[in-house]
């Protein structure tokens, strides 16, 4: 039988040590109330919370699960590498190899620098647009994440305006409003940053269209500036290459992140020959930028991705869980609207404004063991069988049943309508 007892009393205690409770994209003060705060084990598809209750995990870390939690080829190098040097002095000979497969396999990238977390990557393709011409404008979707710098985070405070004094914003997928955005940087752009395709959060996604990327492509080149895909999230979930590949545009630089290492920290810039001087001149570092273990584990999880049919695998079982769910609300009578790369879906519900059935859907299959998002994309790993979605579609039919029966008593949550102003 499921219960939180441990969690809660955890929580009680993380508030008087640790901010807020907890803090970032892995707080669940936005997600549907009783969703565990902390895990214990994550093994393949599923975690287990501190209590013992298992899910089968769709959100696979925000990102960095790919290829299943302890993917045992990629852990064997993690401890083949251990055994040997992680942190020192120096890199070692693994940040060529790196360098190498990565530019290897990204079309558009001649060169690669490694780091942590997206956030580190962004913020690095953001000073190499500035350094590449000494221009200072940047162009940023309107709600598009591309990490938690002052220059990009979602939150106000602790931010001047001065932090974003040249970050000119414009809406996603519209061509009219990025030539607008451009105008207004009058002869100051420096970049436009692009996310491979709309993934906000509490919000349908969307493709972007080969014309819009077109544009935003032809506008960097007639103004000199640098074209950046922001792929942190969809990289490797969507092709083998660039997301932007798979549209035929090629931009000057891209963002990596989160499945890199399948879960080792590890993160990339890759750029071509147009930005290669500007990326030598920006200082750029980390004490843990250089760490070996990652990197091996970055190569197996590229080895993997090259040489398996992860991502076919991925796609089918994606589509049977989309299929799945489409088939449930259909039946039952309630709308959905399933979007995006069926790699990283999105579940949405018709005449939903304020979003209470959807968090209403979301906890009874967590308490079902079935661990969605309402708001945030989700994502499949590529360990995920046909078993794993009959046994998540058997939870989410009885999640149907349950808000079916019980809708007019779901009440929304104060901290939702507070972030989305509904
Ligand atoms: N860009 C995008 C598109 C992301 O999804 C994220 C993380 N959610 C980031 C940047 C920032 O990555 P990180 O949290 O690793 O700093």
């Amino acid at each position: 039988m499921w219960n939180n007892a441990k969690d809660r009393m955890l929580r009680e205690r993380a508030t008087e040590v640790i901010p807020g409770g907890m803090y970032g994209h892995q707080s669940v003060a936005l997600m549907p109330e009783d969703t565990p705060q902390f895990f214990i084990k994550a093994e393949g598809t599923r975690i287990t919370d501190v209590d013992g209750n298992v899910y089968i995990d769709f959100m696979c870390a925000y990102g960095p699960n790919l290829l299943g939690y302890n993917h045992p080829d990629v852990m064997r190098a993690v401890s083949d590498q251990q055994s040997r040097i992680d942190a020192s002095t120096g890199p070692s000979p693994l940040i060529v190899d790196l360098a190498e497969a990565m530019v290897s396999m990204i079309s558009h990238a001649d060169w690669a620098m490694f780091c942590k977390n997206g956030s580190d990557a962004t913020m690095m393709a953001l000073m190499i647009a500035r350094a590449y011409r000494g221009k200072r404008k940047v162009l940023v979707a309107r709600k598009a994440y591309h990490g938690s710098m002052p220059w990009s985070t979602p939150r106000p405070a602790g931010v001047v305006d001065e932090d974003r004094a040249h970050v000119i914003y414009f809406d996603y997928g519209d061509p009219q409003s990025l030539k607008d955005a451009v105008v207004s940087a009058d002869g100051d752009l420096a970049g436009i940053f692009a996310t491979p395709y709309r993934h906000d959060v509490f919000a349908d996604q969307s493709m972007p269209d080969r014309e819009y990327a077109q544009v935003a492509r032809d506008l960097a080149d007639e103004h000199d500036a640098l074209l950046i895909v922001d792929d942190v999230r969809a990289g490797f979930r969507v092709t083998r290459d660039c997301t932007w590949e798979s549209i035929g545009v090629r931009p000057d630089l891209s963002a990596w992140g989160k499945v890199l290492g399948n879960g080792q920290p590890i993160s990339a810039l890759m750029g071509n020959n147009r930005a290669r001087d500007a990326a030598s001149q920006i200082y750029a570092t980390g004490s843990y930028w250089f760490a070996a273990v990652p990197m091996a584990a970055a190569l197996e999880t590229l080895r993997i991705i090259r040489e398996t049919k992860y991502l076919e695998d991925m796609h089918r079982i994606g589509k049977a869980f989309r299929d799945g769910l489409n088939a449930q609300a259909k039946d039952i009578g309630i709308g959905v609207r399933c979007t995006g790369p069926e790699t990283l879906p999105m579940l949405q519900f018709e005449d939903d404004p304020d979003f209470r059935v959807c968090y209403g859907f979301c906890r009874a299959a967590m308490k079902r063991g079935v661990y969605l998002s309402p708001y945030h994309n989700m994502f499949t790993n590529a360990a995920m069988t046909e078993t794993d979605i009959a046994q998540t579609l058997e939870a989410t039919g009885a999640a149907f049943e349950e808000i079916k029966s019980n809708r007019a008593s779901l009440q929304p949550s104060t901290k939702v309508m507070a972030m989305t102003g509904s």
